[in-house]
């Protein structure tokens, strides 16, 4: 992995999703949600996941019950 030598003309490869010139911040993808597009085919190739993962210990958030403490 020696990709250093580049001044100021950096090549990137284009976006494997979409073919769009990618961008140095979410490389090699061209956005973030190209990136969350291949990210959830890889997962879901292999692990077949909830689309919500579960927080650590904080499922409340997903279930919101009625508080009685209120104010
Ligand atoms: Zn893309």
């Amino acid at each position: 992995m020696t990709e250093a030598k580049t001044d100021g003309a950096i090549k990137l490869a284009p976006c494997p999703i979409c073919n769009k010139p990618a961008q140095l911040t979410t490389r090699p993808f061209c956005s973030k949600r190209c990136a969350d597009i291949d990210l959830s085919r890889w997962l879901g190739g292999v692990y077949a996941i909830p689309a919500a993962p579960p927080m650590e210990g904080d499922e409340d958030e997903f279930m919101p019950a009625p508080r009685s403490e209120d104010a």
